[in-house]
């Protein structure tokens, strides 16, 4: 086993953003083993460690001064329903895998951009599933110890796009697999409008395979693809408000989207908002609202990730002062600006 360090790596086209920022070292881990390498070599030199996946979910605002690890570790295997995935292998190919294997579950996330490792991180979601439904195992390496990790559903504390690895295990640890359990027939899962519109439109019977594609249909008509424009997807995440503020809000709005939760609170569009507001095409620099989604924003060549920041915190003043609403930051920001 050796493994290749690299240094001053230029990460634009490893950040789905196109954010113009290297890493003084960077090394590509196809196993596990060489992951344990990398990771001995980041505690000797005792510098920054950037985990990267597919860098669909991360706004780089500096110079990373320390070692970047791509994680390329494949693999799949399937057990009855259960299925174990390598956390480099890609997300929306992964889901294909699945549909072909005729296990079911995961139609509804088709197309997210991004590796299986970090599908547990922000316990993705896109309409009406999220992958805390499915997953009954993480596998991971402590960075401090080197240590093999196990972590269960319910220790994974997966919330809405939020999970442990957000909050106590940030930067404490590397995903190498994961294990969902699927079904072994199909259930389809069509409360999200926009796709059984789709479904309806088209004529399709409803089947794994067409809600698959119906999901990438539909991604692809509303969302600026980051392959042409560089984006993470939802910039914020839609904010969740006490009852008692919805009135007024749906006096003054009454067409505003509200999703009522278990719990009594409501969810809003954060998109619907940031339109109602006007500010879709606002900029900062290089960095806009797009114009296409209002929940997105994007580097229209040469931005910095230092320009996206201010542009956020732009939407996030005028939102709060507008309707009194805090919105939420969803992709990681590296280095945290804590630090
Ligand atoms: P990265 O961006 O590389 O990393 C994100 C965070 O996870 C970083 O903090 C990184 O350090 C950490 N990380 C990555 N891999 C590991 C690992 N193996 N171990 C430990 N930490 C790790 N998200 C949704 O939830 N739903 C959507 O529908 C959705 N749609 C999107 C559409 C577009 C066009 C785009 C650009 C993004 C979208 N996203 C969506 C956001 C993003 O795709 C997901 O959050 C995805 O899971 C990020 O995966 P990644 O491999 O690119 O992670
Ligand atoms: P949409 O269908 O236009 O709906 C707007 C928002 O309303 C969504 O964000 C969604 O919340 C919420 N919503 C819609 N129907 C709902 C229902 N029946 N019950 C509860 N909430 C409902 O959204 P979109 O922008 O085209 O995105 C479609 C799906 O893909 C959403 O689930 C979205 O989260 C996901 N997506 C995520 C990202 C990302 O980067 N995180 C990027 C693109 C798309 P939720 O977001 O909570 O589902």
């Amino acid at each position: 086993m050796s493994i290749d360090i690299q240094q001053n790596v230029n990460l634009r086209t490893l950040n789905t953003l196109g954010l113009d920022v290297a890493a003084e070292y960077f090394v590509r881990v196809e196993s596990v083993e060489d992951l344990r390498a990398a990771l001995a070599f980041s505690r000797e030199k005792r510098h920054e460690l950037l985990v990267l996946g597919g860098g669909s979910n991360l706004v780089l605002h500096r110079y990373v001064r320390g070692l970047c690890i791509q994680i390329a570790i494949s693999g799949y295997q399937l057990d009855g329903p259960r299925v174990s995935v390598g956390a480099g292998t890609n997300w929306h190919q992964f889901v294909l895998a699945t549909l072909r294997d005729k296990r079911f579950g995961l139609e509804n996330l088709s197309l997210i951009p991004g590796q299986a490792g970090a599908a547990p991180i922000q316990n993705i979601g896109a309409y009406g599933v999220e992958l805390a439904e499915r997953l009954v195992r993480v596998d991971a390496i402590d960075i401090e110890t080197g240590e093999d990790i196990s972590l269960t559903n319910s220790e994974c504390e997966f919330g809405y796009r939020q999970s442990v690895f957000k909050t106590r295990l940030l930067d404490k640890a590397v995903i190498t697999a994961i294990t969902l359990d699927l079904d072994l027939s199909f259930e389809p899962e069509l409360g999200y409008v926009g796709l059984s519109q789709y479904l309806d439109a088209q004529k399709l019977a409803i089947s794994a395979d067409t809600v698959s594609q119906a999901v990438c249909a539909v991604r692809l008509s509303k969302l600026p693809n980051p392959i042409v424009v560089g984006n993470v997807g939802s910039f914020f995440k839609n904010p969740v408000v006490g009852a008692e503020q919805i009135a007024g809000l749906k006096s003054d709005n009454p067409d505003m989207p509200m999703y009522r939760q278990d719990n009594g609170d409501y969810k809003l569009s954060a998109a619907f908002l940031i339109d109602l507001a006007g500010l879709k095409g606002m900029r900062v620099g290089q960095a806009t609202v797009s114009t296409q989604h209002a929940l997105v924003i994007q580097n229209e060549g040469g931005a910095t990730g230092r320009e996206v920041l201010a542009l956020a915190g732009q939407v996030q003043k005028i939102i709060k002062s507008r309707f009194d609403i805090g919105l939420d930051i969803e992709p990681r920001v590296f280095p945290s600006r804590r630090s």
